[in-house]
C-alpha cells in the first residue's frame, strides 16, 4: 500500500519552515503593535456553526467542508477562521467586558476544493477580527495594516480592492436588481451561475467565465443602490484610505464567497511571484450581522480578513532570514561522549545553539559533517582535551583552531560568536 499525505494537503519540512516562521513573526509584530492579541479556537466545530453564519448556497458551504458524525456530533473541520472566533467570542460574554476586542489567529483551514498551484485542500490562514467598532476608519485601519505587514515581506504589486455591500436590506434590494437584469439572460449563463441564480446570484458577479463576465458587465452597479449611510460610510472608508496615503481600486463587482459580509468588502492581490491565477493574498470585510445570526442579542459591528499564507510565500520575493548560527559539540570517540553531552547543554545555557553528536566518530568524519551541516564553530573533545581540560575551539569558515581551557570554553563560544556576528575577525 502506498501511504501518501491527502490529496491538496502537503507537508512543510524544516528546510521551508525558515520562511514560515518569517511571515508569522511579522504577521505577529505587525498585529500585536496595532492591539490585536491571539485568540486559539479548536479546528473543529459543530457543522450548525458554518451553515449558519457562511451560509447555504455558499461554495464552501455547499460542496467543500469536511462534515462527520462523531459521538452523535455533527461536526465539520473548519473552512475558516470567523466563524469559530465569534462563537468563542459570544460564547465567553467578551463583549461585557471590552467595548473593543482586536483577535488575530494563524492556523490550518480546510475545504474540499480542487487543488491547483496555491490553492489547497489544508491551508494555512492568518487572520484577525475586530469587535465593537462600527468603523469606518478602523476598516482603512485594517487595510493599510495589511499593506504594511505584505510590504515588509517584500511583496510588490500589491492592489487594494475595496467594494461595499451595503446593510443587508441593501442587499435584499440590490439582489432583486440583479435578478431582474439577468432574468433575459438566463440561459445564456455558464451552469455553475444558473445554479447560483436562486440560491445565490451575487455570486454571479464572482464567476471567473468569460462569458458570465461579459453578460455582468452591465448588469446595475451595487454601488448605485447604497443608503444614504451606507454611502456615507463607504466614503468614510474611502476618506480614510486617502488619507493614509493608501492606494485602491473601486470594484463595484466585487462580492467575495462568504454570506456574512455587509458594507466595506476588500481584497489584496498581487502581481508579484509565481501566483498565477490565485493573485488574492487576501479577503476581508464587516460582518455587522453575524453576531446576531450566531445568537446574540443585539448586532456586534465586527471587521476581519483572511490572508493565505501558501500565497503569501508564493508571492514573496523577500531572501529567506539566513539560520540562527550554532555550533557543533563532538567528542571524538566514546570516551568523550559524556563530557561533550555536558559542554552541549552548558552551551545552550547560555543561550548558544549546540548540536550534539553524541555518537564518537573519528576527527575526518566529525569536520567533513561540520563542514556541511553549516556550523559556525566545531568544538572538540578528544581523549587529549579530555585529560588536559581542555576544548579545541574549530572556525570552519576561517579554518582556524584554537585550544581553550573547559572553564572559559563557555564564554569563550559566546565571545566568538558575538565577534562573528559584529563582522569582526577572529582569530
Ligand atoms: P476566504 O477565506 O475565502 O476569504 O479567503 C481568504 C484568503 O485565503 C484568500 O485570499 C487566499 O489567500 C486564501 N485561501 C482561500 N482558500 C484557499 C485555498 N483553498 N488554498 C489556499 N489558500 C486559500
Amino acid at each position: 500500500m502506498n501511504l501518501r499525505a491527502v490529496k491538496g494537503m502537503n507537508d512543510i519540512l524544516p528546510e521551508e519552515i525558515g520562511r514560515w516562521h518569517q511571515v508569522e513573526a511579522a504577521y505577529r509584530r505587525t498585529l500585536e503593535r496595532c492591539g490585536f492579541r491571539e485568540v486559539r479556537t479548536p479546528v473543529v466545530e459543530a457543522t450548525p456553526l458554518f451553515v449558519r453564519s457562511l451560509g447555504e448556497g455558499t461554495d464552501v458551504v455547499d460542496k467543500e467542508m469536511y462534515t462527520f458524525q462523531r459521538h452523535h456530533d455533527d461536526l465539520t473541520l473548519r473552512p475558516e477562521g470567523t466563524a469559530g472566533a465569534a462563537r468563542a467570542y459570544l460564547e465567553h460574554g467578551v463583549q461585557n467586558r471590552e467595548p473593543v476586542t482586536r483577535w488575530y489567529y494563524v492556523g490550518p483551514m480546510f475545504r474540499g476544493e480542487r487543488p491547483a498551484r496555491g490553492r489547497y485542500r489544508q491551508f494555512y490562514q492568518a487572520g484577525a477580527e475586530v469587535y465593537g467598532d462600527p468603523g469606518p476608519v478602523s476598516d482603512a485601519d485594517m487595510i493599510d495594516m495589511l499593506v504594511g505587514w505584505l510590504g515588509e515581506l517584500g511583496i510588490g504589486g500589491l492592489e487594494v480592492v475595496v467594494n461595499s455591500l451595503g446593510s443587508a436590506e441593501t442587499r435584499t434590494r440590490y439582489r432583486e436588481a440583479l435578478v431582474t437584469y439577468l432574468t433575459p439572460h438566463r440561459a445564456e449563463l455558464s451552469e455553475d451561475s444558473q445554479q447560483r441564480f436562486e440560491r445565490n446570484p451575487l455570486r454571479i458577479l464572482d464567476s471567473k467565465n468569460a462569458r458570465d463576465q461579459a453578460l455582468c458587465a452591465d448588469a446595475p452597479s451595487l454601488l448605485d443602490c447604497l443608503d444614504p449611510e451606507d454611502r456615507a460610510h463607504f466614503d468614510g472608508v474611502l476618506q480614510a484610505l486617502d488619507a493614509l496615503g493608501t492606494r485602491y481600486r473601486i470594484e463595484p463587482r466585487l462580492v467575495r464567497g462568504l454570506d456574512y459580509y455587509t458594507r466595506t468588502l476588500f481584497e489584496i492581490r498581487t502581481t508579484s511571484g509565481e501566483l498565477g491565477a490565485q493573485s488574492a493574498l487576501c479577503g476581508g470585510g464587516r460582518y455587522d450581522g453575524l453576531c446576531r445570526s450566531l445568537g446574540s442579542s443585539h448586532d456586534v459591528p465586527c471587521i476581519g480578513f483572511a490572508a493565505g499564507l501558501e500565497r503569501i510565500l508564493l508571492a514573496m520575493t523577500a531572501p529567506p532570514t539566513p539560520p540562527n548560527p550554532f555550533v557543533m559539540v563532538a567528542p571524538i570517540g566514546e570516551e568523550a561522549a559524556a563530557a561533550a553531552l555536558v559542554l552541549a547543554r552548558d552551551l545552550r545555557r547560555a543561550g548558544v545553539e549546540a548540536h550534539l553528536e553524541s555518537k564518537g566518530q573519528r576527527l575526518k568524519a566529525i569536520l567533513r559533517r561540520a563542514d556541511s551541516s553549516g556550523a559556525t564553530l566545531c568544538l572538540l573533545l578528544g581523549e587529549e582535551e579530555l585529560a588536559n581540560q581542555r576544548v579545541r575551539v574549530k572556525q570552519l569558515a576561517q579554518r582556524t583552531e584554537e585550544d581553550v581551557p573547559r572553564a572559559n570554553a563557555v564564554t569563550h563560544v559566546v565571545a566568538q560568536l558575538a565577534a562573528i556576528a559584529r563582522g569582526a575577525s577572529v582569530p
